[in-house]
């Protein structure tokens, strides 16, 4: 057991503000790092210490590792995290961090690695029993050992990059004479994107959701699952609103698949948080990726099983077994999280700057990861993500009268923001029956525009 008592937290905004929170409750001091365009930021604000690591860029801060690393040494910081983006999927980082003598808070460096790279993971899963998407079964670059397995699989197939990421690097294809070309296309956007060009083919699935199970391990084999969240609602593959439990899971599925995904993350060693991404169509799930860090859709999963998902990351990190047996995680009510964006909720072009007003809603049930205060202003550098409005109810449609409530309550004025995309969303009959899958929001937007 090492207790944590001063941790530096590698990240900015809302959710270096949510690991702050956590510390704090645990007694922990805290360290904020923050770029030049930063230091009014919330995070820096409300930290024990802060240290400036850089000029705007991400690049020359956030991502910046030996800036980090001597923030943590000059501030005597015994651990880091690293929250979500940025360096947390970075194995090489978690190694320096180690290096130093630091609690890196997240899984062993080599499962980060495996599961970084999209076609090692999936051997890896298939290894240890997850279902797949039929494709190839590694990396492919031979046009026409392509072509056989594209003509076995049956079009359209998707081709993915290896390395890829946030939704890019990937080309779906209908039909045999467009495929050597994609694959080229998939091929150096992949290398320009991500410095690799490594693609693999997998089976174009034509309308499924898109459902993730939250995974803890100790790291000494053994590991729960907390259930599953449904991502379905995409724009660009970008998830926009999630809830938990998924419309379309029973119970009986969600502990059958649950203990599925919990054994293999047993059988790894697996430490920390994680997520296994599915997709699902006619009842069949198949896996398409893991996330070997903390999702920014944690908090619904706190909401229906009242686990502090980063006070478990911080305890599994100390040494700790795992607060709780899977038999003792219990699901009750049903929780949805809108992201909200500094975009035009028509256009989705970026609009950063000052925050004039801002009223958070509040009430039962009703909480705001943001990092946001009338008088800051939002720099243009980073993600346009500038908070999260996460509401609970007993039952889906009393979340949704809250939610609907809790949106009519939200003001943030000197910019626009995706607000006014989620209040109409929530009206639709088909989002109320839970009737989406991945496809759904681009085709409801499109009509939005029509
Ligand atoms: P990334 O790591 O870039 O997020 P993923 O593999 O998680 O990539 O896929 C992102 C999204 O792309 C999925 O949520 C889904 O919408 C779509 N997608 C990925 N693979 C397939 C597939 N085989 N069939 C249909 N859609 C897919």
């Amino acid at each position: 057991m090492k207790p944590i008592k001063k941790l530096l937290i590698a990240n900015r905004g809302e959710i270096a503000l949510r690991i702050h929170r956590a510390c704090h409750e645990m007694g922990i001091s805290t360290v904020a790092v923050h770029s030049t365009a930063d230091a009014d930021a919330m995070h820096v604000r409300l930290a024990d210490e802060a240290v400036c690591i850089g000029p705007p860029a991400a690049t020359d801060s956030y991502l910046n590792i030996p800036n980090i690393i001597a923030a943590a040494e000059i501030s005597g910081a015994d651990a880091i995290h690293p929250g979500y983006g940025f360096l947390s999927e970075n194995a090489k980082f978690a190694e320096i961090v180690e290096a130093h003598g630091l609690i890196f808070v997240g899984p062993k460096p080599e499962h980060i690695r495996t599961m970084g790279d999209k076609v090692e993971a999936k051997r890896t899963a298939g290894a240890l029993g997850l279902p797949l998407v039929p494709g190839s079964d590694g990396a492919i670059s031979d046009p026409a050992e392509a072509a056989v397995l594209a003509e076995r699989i049956g079009y359209p197939v998707i081709i993915k990059a290896a390395s890829g990421g946030g939704g890019r690097g990937m080309k779906v294809c209908n039909s045999p004479d467009q495929l050597e070309t994609l694959m080229q296309q998939a091929g150096s956007e992949a290398k320009a994107a991500f410095g690799d060009a490594t693609v693999y083919i997998e089976k174009y699935l034509g309308n499924p959701r898109h459902i993730e199970f939250q995974v803890f391990g100790d790291g000494n084999g053994a590991a729960i699952h907390l259930g599953e969240r449904d991502c379905s609602l995409q724009r660009r593959h970008q998830k926009v609103l999630e809830e938990a439990p998924s419309p379309v899971i029973t119970a009986e599925e969600r502990a059958r698949m649950g203990g599925v995904v919990a054994k293999a993350m047993a059988d790894m060693g697996y430490r920390g948080a994680g997520t296994i991404e599915f997709l699902w169509e006619a009842g069949a799930f198949y896996f398409i990726e893991m996330n070997t860090r903390l999702q920014v859709e944690h908090p619904v999963t706190e909401m229906i099983t009242g686990i502090d998902l980063v006070r478990e990351q911080i305890r599994v990190a100390e040494g700790h077994p795992l607060s709780v047996t899977q038999d003792e995680v219990h699901f009750a009510g049903h929780a949805i999280e809108c992201r909200i964006n500094a975009e035009d909720p028509r256009t989705f072009a970026p609009s950063p700057g000052l925050v004039k007003q801002f009223h958070a809603p509040g009430g039962m049930h009703v909480r705001v990861d943001s990092g946001l205060y009338a008088g800051y202003k939002v720099p243009p550098y980073y993600d346009s993500m500038i908070a999260k409005l996460i509401v609970y109810g007993t039952t889906r449609e009393r979340c949704i009268a809250r939610l609907r409530r809790a949106l009519e309550e939200f003001v943030i004025e000197g910019m626009k923001t995706t607000i006014p995309l989620h209040r109409d969303l929530i009206e639709d009959p088909e989002f109320a029956e839970g009737a989406y899958t991945i496809k759904w929001l681009e085709e409801w937007l499109a009509r939005q525009e029509a």
